[in-house]
């Protein structure tokens, strides 16, 4: 096992010893807890009468809450405990001795504290005194997301409506031992920047990451939003961070573009920089960095930091499943384990392979290598909830350019992934975009710091290629997605590969991003190139769904939804044709010179016309594959998929893996926890 491994498994097993002494510790308050009086047993004296007396304040002496600012407190509690047995025995304070471990650091002590103040209140004078509402709503709002990020509802008992009063009311402030401690701190030591904006090179747990993006999301709330496309096996939320001036809303002629790390759960580098990235892409934009303010003012960016996040708690825990030994050998195993999904199904191998419908139907005069439609018996076989949920993303949004992050290697690849010729397995099979790929692709290999000049391959030893490749000519295969991006969208989408190592140490991901910074930034910016425009009817009314075609270039791209478009191609001459059903062609030629920044603005307006347009003789020689909309996934998957992923998703309602924590303990099942209840 990698040295990386043993530390992570080091960190869950500490973890796991610290919540089994947590465990201990609430078993033998239970054994020592007084005897209560029921009927009969106080004259034997095995129990002291309940005398109705008026409550006292009395001491604190709950150990999950030594830290508080104060050192008295009352029962009944403001959440009806009567006695400190009785909370040391509920539900509640289990929560709050676990969830340092169970939000992975975030939040604490502040939750911790917060929820002190309701399960043992202040108490004064023989009186309680409540915490106030402001700190609780200011703690809601920080650490809401680490709970969603686990699929955890906010405790009820932290409801700052109903057991917080506002500052009129004589409130205090629950979180006043903290903020006496960090003044100690900030005095003692330097002045500390801005934390908010402090980018951690270090690994991110899926809880991290995702209250990393909705935080985020909260910090840059003018140019950010989130959003979830969908569920992994294991029920975790796929979330996408989107940075755009005007988030949520596809402008007009404004290209869109797509990140996607993790997709091979054990290979982290791209997850890890996607984290980074986000940070840097908001920080910067309000510190009015002009590149990045230009950048997210004139793109719209998504960002998926992990498509595979079942696969990564496998990777990242290392654990050694022994199936995969005896299927492939030990020797297979950190190369391999968290690779797949939840499913064990390889999401890049995953998605339909359009790929060979091309290759078999070019011999046909006018075959076409665009929007393909996916064959009906791709929903026969397994389709994972990741890759299908990624399907529905990039058929909703119009992106013009995508990256997707692997390792294993160091270098690019562009499609096809698919070998032409079904017996060589390393043979060049460029797309009709060949020009382009390799223009997109040079561009990150050139802004990386060393991809370019990398002389060897990891493992194997091959000539470079200025840091990258044909797909195929690396190595064939069937069912990937830049292949399935290229062949079905819109989109050009390359691979990039960051290192020969899957799962680097800890130490190497600052490195990571210092190498990646530039090259990240500079392929954003590719997507202003070629050109652009609006295909429009005489009235001046955008077409959707018209085509535009490139003298020389197989392979037409659609017009979005208000008849904008983007063709991104090299510096050159180009021959530019619009067309759409029920209108004239018109055509135009451009010139884009070699040191184009921006895209080139080429506007169409296409008259009405009673004839159709010339295409449908060669349609005639294409075997029919149906249109493009009727095999919208959905239906399909719908049809095919939906009982399973039901029953997954019922699964999921009734254990998130967090669950035995709180049932194994003997009360009552905490519903309150549970989101989807
Ligand atoms: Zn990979």
């Amino acid at each position: 096992m990698c040295v990386r491994c043993r530390i992570k498994m080091g960190q869950k097993s500490r973890k796991r010893s610290e919540f089994a002494l947590i465990l201990l510790q609430l078993l033998t308050l239970v054994s020592s807890a007084p005897p209560r009086c029921d009927s009969g047993q106080y004259f034997l004296g095995r129990c002291k009468p309940i005398v109705e007396e008026k409550p006292k304040c009395t001491d604190l002496l709950l150990s999950y809450c030594d830290d508080m600012a104060y050192t008295q407190t009352m029962f009944p509690n403001i959440v009806g405990h009567k006695t400190r047995e009785e909370v040391e025995l509920g539900t509640e304070y289990l929560l709050l001795s676990v969830v340092e471990t169970l939000l992975g650091g975030e939040c604490t002590p502040d939750i911790r504290m917060l929820g002190c103040s309701v399960l043992a209140p202040r108490c004064e004078k023989d009186k309680v005194l409540k915490p106030c509402r402001s700190i609780c709503e200011a703690v809601r709002k920080s650490c809401v997301h680490a709970f969603e990020g686990i699929d955890m509802a906010w405790p009820y008992f932290l409801d700052c409506d109903r057991f917080f009063v506002s500052d009129q009311e004589g409130c205090y402030d629950p979180l006043e031992g903290l903020r006496a401690e960090e003044e100690v701190e900030a005095f003692s030591s330097a002045p500390p920047e801005d934390s908010s904006t402090m980018i951690q090179f270090t690994y991110h747990s899926n809880a991290q990451m995702n209250s990393i993006i909705k935080k985020t999301e909260a910090r840059c709330s003018d140019i950010a939003t989130t959003y979830s496309i969908g569920r992994s096996v294991e029920g975790k939320d796929l979330l996408v961070i989107e940075f755009s001036n005007n988030p949520g809303e596809h402008e007009l002629l404004e290209p869109e573009i797509k990140y996607i790390g993790n997709m091979h759960g054990n290979e982290v580098m791209g997850r890890e920089l996607l984290i980074y990235l986000i940070q840097y892409l908001c920080s910067e934009y309000l510190l009015g960095n002009e590149r990045i303010q230009t950048l997210i003012n004139t793109t719209r960016i998504h960002i998926l930091p992990s498509m595979n996040p079942d696969g990564y708690d496998m990777a990242a825990s290392g654990v050694e499943d022994s199936n995969y030994a005896d299927e492939e050998g030990p020797r297979y195993d950190t190369w391999n384990i968290g690779r797949n999904n939840a499913q064990n199904i390889d999401l890049n191998r995953n998605f339909p392979d359009l790929t060979s419908i091309v290759y078999s139907r070019r011999r046909h005069k006018g075959y076409r290598t665009d929007h393909i439609p996916i064959p009906d018996f791709y929903w026969l076989g397994k389709v994972a909830p990741e890759t299908y949920a990624v399907m529905k993303w990039i058929r909703s949004i119009p992106f013009v350019l995508s990256a997707n992050f692997h390792g294993g290697d160091l270098v690019v690849s562009y499609p096809y992934d698919l070998s032409k010729h079904p017996l060589e397995r390393n043979m060049f099979s460029p797309t009709p975009d060949d020009q382009v790929f390799k223009f997109l692709a040079r561009t990150y290999a050139n802004a990386h710091e060393t991809m370019a000049n990398y002389s060897e391959w990891c493992g194997s030893s091959r000539d470079s290629q200025g840091g990258i490749v044909n797909g195929a000519q690396w190595y064939s295969f069937a069912g990937g997605m830049q292949d399935f991006n290229y062949l079905h969208t819109n989109c050009l989408e390359i691979t990039v590969e960051l290192g020969c190592d899957k799962f680097p140490a800890e130490e190497e991901l600052y490195t990571g991003w210092q190498e990646n910074k530039e090259a990240l930034l500079t392929f954003m910016e590719a997507v202003h190139r070629g050109v652009k425009g609006i295909v429009k009817d005489e009235d001046g009314n955008g077409i959707k769904g018209a085509r535009v075609s490139v003298r020389g270039i197989r392979h037409d791209i659609t017009t979005a939804e208000n008849g904008d478009y983007w063709r991104l191609l090299t510096p050159g001459i180009h021959i530019l044709t619009a067309s759409a059903p029920g209108y004239t062609r018109a055509m135009k030629k451009v010139h884009l010179p070699a040191r184009m920044r921006k895209a080139g603005r080429v506007d169409f307006v296409l008259q009405k016309s009673v004839l159709e347009p010339d295409t449908e003789e060669d349609d005639i020689n294409i075997p029919s594959m149906g249109t493009y909309e009727r095999f919208d996934p959905y239906n399909h998957f719908e049809r095919y998929a939906a009982a399973e992923m039901t029953q997954i998703q019922e699964q999921r309602a009734e254990k998130p893996w967090w669950w035995n924590y709180f049932v194994s303990s003997g009360g009552s099942a905490p519903t309150w926890l549970l989101r989807h209840y």
